[in-house]
C-alpha cells in the first residue's frame, strides 16, 4: 500500500496513517468487542462501521471478539444475533471469531505473574468497605488492610479463589497501584471477582472472572490489536489499560477513544433495551421501533443506509446527540433508489366511476421504479369501482385542497382524469361512496387536450386488490431525551403509547406476486414486507415517511 496517497478523514485515521508511515506497524488490526449480553444497536453499528471500515481502508484486519467476561448476563442467543447483525451489515471477520473466555487461562497466568511481582493482592474487604476505602475525587483513598500480604499468601489465596473456596463477595484480586492517585481508576482496581454462575462457553470451569479493565488490554495484546478503539468513558481508564500492559511487558496495543453515538428519541443502553423487551413495552429485540440492528432491519433499514449514516455522523472526540431525522434521511435516500413503487390505500373509501361500463376491466401500466429503468413496468387492473383514501375527499374543501371534492377534476395516478359528481352518506352522516365521471381520452393519466389538474391521487381497484395490514410506527419515546424525567421516575415514563398504529388497507394484487420486500407506497411512505406475513395475508412495516424533515429544518 502506498501510504503517501492515504488521506485521513478523522483523527483516528490520522493516527493510523502516522503509524503506518513511521513503520510502527506494517499492517493494522482493530477489533469490535461486544459483550454478548444483548442485541446490537445503532450505536454498535457506528463502532462496527468504524472498526471494520478502518481495516478495509488500510488493508488490515478487524477481529470480532466476544467480551464474555460476565456469565450472569451473557447468552449464546446474543452471540448468534451479534454474528448475524455484523454479517448483515456486510462485514466479515476472517476464519473465526474470538472469545475473551478463550484467554481465561492465559489471563490467570498473567495475574499470577503480577502477584509474584508484588503488583496484585487478594483483598477481603466487602464491596461497601471497598467503596468507602476508595475515597473521592477530592479525598485520597485508604489502603486495604490486606494490601501488604506476602506474595506467598496472595498466591495461596488467589488459588483458593480460583478453586471456589470463597463465596461471592468474600475475596477479590486487586492491582496494587496507588490509593492516593488523582485518577480513581488507579486506586487498586479489581482484577478478578468471584461469580458462581454457569458460563455459556466455559461452563463451571471458572468461578473467578476478570474485570473489564484487566481483561480488555490483555485481549487486545493477545490478538495483536494495533489500535483499540473505544468510547470516551474509557479515557480515564487508559492509564490503567497502559499500566497493566506495561507491568506484564507484553505487546502493547494503543487505546483511542471516540464519542459514542446518541440519538434523539432513543435509548441506547443495553440495560434499558433489555427492560423494554422484558417488560413487554415492545414485541422483542427486533421490534421495528427498537434502535437495535435487528429492529432497524425489520423496520426496513438497509445495511447501505446504516453505513451511509455512520459515514455522515463521522468520528469525533466530543459527545453529542444526533437527530433521528438524519437516520431517516439516509434510509429515504437509499430506498428512493431501490424501492418498488406500488399503490396501497390506507383508509379505503369506495369511488364509483358512473360513466365507466359495468363488468369491464382494463390493464394499465405503471412504472416500477422511476429511479431505475431496469425494473420495468407492471400491469394494474382498472374498473368501474375503486378504493381511494378517505382523506383525499372533502365534502367542503378549504381553498388549498386540490383533491376530490364535488365539481373538481383530479388525476388517478397511472389511470385517468376523473371529476367528482357526488357522494353518498350513511345514516350517521359518514361519506361511504364517491361518484365520479372519467375522461376516456386521458388514459395513462394525461389528457389529450393538454388540460392540467392540480391533484393526483392513488387508488386500487375494488375487486382486483387485496387486504393489507399496515403497521405505522412513530418514535418509541415522546421526548427527544427519553431520560428527561422527574426524580423517582424512569425513562419508561416517556414511552409513546401511540408509537404503533395498525391500519387495514387495500393494495394492488401485484403485492401477492412480487418477491420485492422494500416498497414505496405512492404518497404514503416507504414500507417493508414483514416476516409475519403468511397465507396470503400481507403485513407491512412503515420504514419512514416520504417527506424529508431533516432537510426541511435547513440542515
Ligand atoms: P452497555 O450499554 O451495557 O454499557 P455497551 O453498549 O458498551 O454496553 P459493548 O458490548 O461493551 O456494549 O459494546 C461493544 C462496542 O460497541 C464497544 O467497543 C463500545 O465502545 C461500542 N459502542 C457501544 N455503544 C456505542 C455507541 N452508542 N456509540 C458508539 N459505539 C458504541
Ligand atoms: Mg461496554
Amino acid at each position: 500500500m502506498n501510504y503517501e496517497d492515504l488521506k485521513a478523514t478523522n483523527f483516528i485515521e490520522e493516527i493510523i496513517i502516522e503509524d503506518l508511515k513511521s513503520g510502527k506497524h506494517k499492517s493494522i488490526c482493530t477489533r469490535f468487542p461486544p459483550e454478548p449480553n444483548g442485541y446490537l444497536h445503532i450505536g454498535h453499528a457506528k463502532s462496527i462501521c468504524l472498526n471494520f471500515g478502518l481495516a478495509e481502508k488500510f488493508g488490515g484486519r478487524c477481529n470480532l471478539r466476544f467480551d464474555d467476561t460476565n456469565p450472569e448476563k451473557e447468552d449464546t442467543e446474543y452471540v448468534e444475533s451479534i454474528k448475524n447483525d455484523v454479517r448483515w451489515l456486510g462485514f466479515s471477520w476472517g476464519e473465526k471469531e474470538f472469545y475473551a473466555s478463550d484467554y481465561f487461562e492465559k489471563m490467570y497466568e498473567w495475574a499470577v505473574e503480577l502477584i509474584k511481582k508484588g503488583k496484585a493482592y487478594v483483598c477481603h474487604l466487602s464491596p461497601e468497605e471497598m467503596r468507602k476505602y476508595r475515597g473521592t475525587l477530592n479525598e485520597p483513598g485508604i489502603e486495604s488492610p490486606y494490601r501488604n500480604r506476602s506474595v506467598e499468601e496472595n498466591l495461596l489465596m488467589f488459588e483458593k479463589m480460583k478453586n471456589g473456596e470463597f463465596e461471592e463477595g468474600e475475596a477479590v484480586l486487586r492491582a496494587k497501584i496507588d490509593m492516593s492517585s488523582p485518577n480513581i481508576n488507579m486506586r487498586d482496581p479489581v482484577m478478578y471477582r468471584i461469580i458462581k454462575s454457569n458460563h455459556h462457553r466455559t461452563g463451571d470451569k471458572w468461578c473467578i472472572y476478570p474485570s473489564y479493565d484487566w481483561a480488555h488490554g490483555n485481549e487486545d495484546s493477545i490478538e495483536g490489536v494495533t489500535h483499540s478503539i473505544c468510547t470516551l468513558e474509557f479515557e480515564d481508564h487508559r492509564p490503567l489499560y497502559d499500566w497493566f500492559l506495561d507491568q506484564l511487558g507484553v505487546y502493547h496495543s494503543r487505546q483511542i477513544e471516540f464519542a459514542r453515538l446518541n440519538l434523539t428519541y432513543t435509548v441506547m443502553s443495553k440495560r434499558k433495551l433489555l427492560k423494554l423487551v422484558q417488560e413487554k413495552y415492545v414485541s422483542g429485540w427486533d421490534d421495528p421501533r427498537m434502535p437495535t440492528i435487528s429492529g432497524l432491519r425489520r423496520r426496513g433499514y438497509t445495511p447501505e443506509s446504516i453505513k451511509a449514516f455512520a459515514e455522515k455522523i463521522g468520528v469525533s472526540k466530543s459527545n453529542s446527540t444526533v437527530e433521528y431525522s438524519l437516520l431517516e434521511y439516509c434510509i429515504r435516500e437509499d430506498l428512493n433508489k431501490r424501492a418498488q413503487r406500488c399503490m396501497v390505500v390506507l383508509d379505503p373509501i369506495k369511488l364509483i366511476i358512473t360513466n365507466y361500463p359495468e363488468n369491464h376491466i382494463e390493464y394499465l401500466e405503471a412504472i416500477n421504479n422511476p429511479e431505475d429503468e431496469s425494473k420495468g413496468k407492471r400491469k394494474i387492473i382498472f374498473s368501474r369501482e375503486l378504493f381511494v383514501e378517505r382523506d383525499d375527499f372533502r365534502e367542503v374543501p378549504d381553498p388549498n385542497f386540490f383533491r376530490l371534492t364535488p365539481g373538481k377534476e383530479v388525476r388517478l395516478q397511472h389511470a385517468y382524469y376523473v371529476t367528482c359528481k357526488g357522494f353518498k352518506k350513511d345514516d350517521e352522516g359518514n361519506v361511504i361512496e364517491i361518484y365520479c365521471e372519467y375522461d376516456p381520452d386521458s388514459r395513462g393519466g394525461w389528457s389529450s387536450d393538454g388540460r392540467k389538474v392540480k391533484g393526483t391521487i392513488h387508488w386500487v381497484d375494488a375487486k382486483a386488490s387485496i387486504d393489507v395490514e399496515l403497521r405505522m410506527y412513530d418514535h418509541l419515546f415522546t421526548k427527544e431525551n427519553p431520560d428527561d424525567v422527574e426524580e423517582g421516575e424512569d425513562f419508561t415514563k416517556n414511552i409513546n403509547t401511540n408509537s404503533l398504529v395498525l391500519k387495514n388497507g387495500k393494495g394492488e394484487l401485484f403485492l401477492l406476486e412480487t418477491d420485492e420486500v422494500h416498497f414505496q407506497f405512492l404518497r404514503v411512505g416507504y414500507f417493508k414486507k414483514d416476516e409475519d406475513s403468511k397465507d396470503g395475508k400481507l403485513i407491512f412495516n412503515k420504514t419512514v415517511g416520504l417527506k424529508d424533515s431533516y432537510n426541511k429544518k435547513g440542515k
